[in-house]
């Protein structure tokens, strides 16, 4: 019976200087003071994104909006939601199933009113976008309840004009 006891941990041990870099996942993220912002944005969209506002349902500028294009931040611009991927979700507030990248968006638990919800922020420059629930439609189950005030519309070039000239 050889009752080799072979415990031979290889001891290299790397002393790796804590030099890692304080790098955050989102290194270009915007950063204005509140009088920036205010100056940069309408008194609604400031209420909105800075001060986590809510507009009125069926008030907003895209609530009711069907054009192709992408929807990005008011504030810093970033791309949010693609046209199609938005719904009608018959609660007066443009309506989204996902995000165009998961990174754009940051969630968070938000308990105030006495409800628990999740609120949804742009991921670079902080701005409260509106809230996502559980009861969208396939493919994601998910409704981005957004206020048309967190967001600005642009239809690209390269997107086909065909519903040029629909106006309300
Ligand atoms: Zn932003």
């Amino acid at each position: 019976m050889r009752n080799k006891l072979f415990m031979l941990v290889p001891a290299i041990i790397i002393v790796v200087a804590a030099c890692a870099k304080e790098e955050k996942a989102m290194t270009n993220r915007v950063v204005k003071t509140e009088q920036e912002w205010k100056a940069q944005l309408s008194d609604e969209q400031y209420r909105v994104t800075r001060q986590k506002g809510t507009e009125r349902p069926y008030t907003g500028q895209y609530w009711n909006h069907k054009e192709l294009g992408i929807y990005s931040c008011v504030c810093c611009g970033t791309d949010l939601f693609l046209s199609d991927t938005k719904f009608d979700a018959g609660c007066g507030w443009p309506s989204y199933f996902k995000p165009v990248d998961d990174k754009v968006i940051t969630e968070k638990r938000d308990t105030s009113g006495g409800r628990v919800r999740t609120e949804v922020l742009c991921s670079k420059c902080d701005a409260h976008l509106g809230h996502v629930f559980p009861d969208g439609p396939p493919p994601t189950g998910l409704r981005y309840c957004i206020n048309s005030a967190s967001i600005k519309f642009r239809n690209p070039s390269s997107f086909p004009s065909s519903r040029e000239g629909e106006k309300e």
